[in-house]
């Protein structure tokens, strides 16, 4: 960027749009973030909030692996940062995660993951059922075994949208809230503005972070739109009570009866038990199938949630790409930058995507940190 009082669009007010946006009015960029509905109400509310590069990632993702750790990395300074410009808590929590095996089948699973994660030298220790519920001891007796990933966080990330909101907003960001983005205006191959409510609104760059509605918006040719889906995911929260009350976050190691199973305690007395992986489209219905299985797969891991009231239960739309990696950086346009598809790590993800983004608006340099996740590689594997 030449100057920092060029103006800055940004289109969608998850945790993403947010993030980059907080960043940029930081460093004295001139920045609106047009939002649908709500900020934050989207994929970022209906989120668990684990940062979980280790437990999470699929072993053939060596490069998200790596931007997730770089991301974990960030994340203490960015919640101290977001924390004072805020004034609240988000609920940072850094007490690792269980992986843990229910049988004979998980425990060949956890094997593999383990072996896979000792290659990539992760720090992981692997555990007998019995060592396991010495450190958590409302683990099933039926628990053979498991992993300790003492690297794998937690954020309230509820708590940490609002905390975006208000820091975003107390820099000097504006917000606008219940209107869409129709369309992006682009002339002789530059992305003027964007359309909301039949007027243009111009930009020197617009930033498109819409999360699974970022290929909805009209305007972009075929090869400026991001291939993104929606993959649903239910979820419920319990509310903890004396004796039940986990202190790690707990998860099985694999998508049972069509669930991935997890537990992940938070600072307000929730439990929160996640999720289906549905390619439903923008569907967002509840169902009883997928309620049980996650009600089973987490009474399979811990029995004592039997008796705890239920206190919410909701769909979220995780935004996937084709390759399940997020999408980073310029695009066919010089002035219309991606920051989307973060799928199932978005929250893990906020920190390295608003530092990456804001530096690549800011010195007009791409890093090799994000260089990998441009939307380019989908042409260029096709053209392969
Ligand atoms: C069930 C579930 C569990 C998850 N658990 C975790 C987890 O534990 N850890 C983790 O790291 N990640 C998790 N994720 C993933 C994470 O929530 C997402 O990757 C992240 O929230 C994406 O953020 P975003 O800002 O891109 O999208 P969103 O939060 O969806 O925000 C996009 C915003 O764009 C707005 N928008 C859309 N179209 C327009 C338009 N035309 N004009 C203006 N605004 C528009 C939307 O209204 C929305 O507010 C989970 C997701 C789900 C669904």
């Amino acid at each position: 960027m030449q100057g920092s009082k060029e103006q800055i669009i940004i289109i969608g007010g998850g945790v993403i749009g947010l993030g980059i946006g907080w960043q940029l009015v930081k460093a004295g960029c001139a920045v609106t973030i047009y939002e649908r509905n709500r900020a934050g109400r989207a994929a970022s509310w209906s989120a668990a909030g684990m940062l979980a590069p280790v437990a999470e990632v699929h072993f053939e993702e060596h490069k998200l692996l790596e931007l997730g750790g770089i991301s974990l990395r960030l994340y203490p300074e960015w919640v101290q940062e977001l924390e004072v410009d805020s004034q609240m808590s988000v609920g940072f929590r850094q007490e690792g995660t269980l992986l843990v095996a229910v049988d004979r089948d998980d425990a060949s699973l956890l094997q593999h993951f383990h072996e896979s994660q000792r290659l990539l030298k992760l720090k992981v220790e692997w555990l007998t059922g019995a060592e396991a519920r010495d450190i958590e001891p409302l683990l099933s007796p039926k628990i053979t075994a498991a992993i300790s990933c003492v690297d794998d966080h937690q954020v309230d990330n509820r708590l940490m949208v609002q905390a975006l909101i208000s820091a975003y907003q107390k820099a000097g960001g504006v917000l606008c809230e219940n209107m869409p983005v129709e369309r992006i205006e682009v002339r002789n191959g530059v992305a003027r503005g964007v359309i909301v409510q039949d007027i243009l609104h111009e930009a020197d760059v617009i930033i498109l972070a819409a999360g699974c509605w970022s290929g909805e918006i009209k305007g972009l040719s075929e090869d400026a739109t991001p291939p993104i889906r929606p993959v649903k995911g239910q979820m419920l929260s319990l509310r903890m009570e004396a004796g039940i009350t986990p202190q790690k976050v707990i998860r099985t190691p694999r998508a049972k009866y069509g669930t991935n199973a997890y537990l992940v305690p938070k600072g307000d007395g929730r439990l929160i038990v996640g999720a289906t992986s549905e390619e439903m489209g923008f569907d967002t219905q509840l169902t009883a199938g997928g309620l049980f299985e996650l009600l089973r797969s987490a009474w399979e891991a811990i029995p004592g949630i039997y008796d705890l009231p239920v206190l919410e239960t909701w769909a979220g739309l995780r935004p996937g790409s084709r390759d399940n990696a997020p999408i980073l950086g310029q695009t066919v346009f010089e002035n219309l930058i991606m920051a989307t598809g973060h799928y199932r790590n978005g929250i893990l993800l906020t920190p390295v995507t608003a530092r990456e983004i804001s530096t690549l608006i800011l010195t007009g340099r791409t890093s090799e940190t994000i260089a990998p996740f441009q939307l380019a590689r989908f042409s260029e594997a096709a053209s392969m």
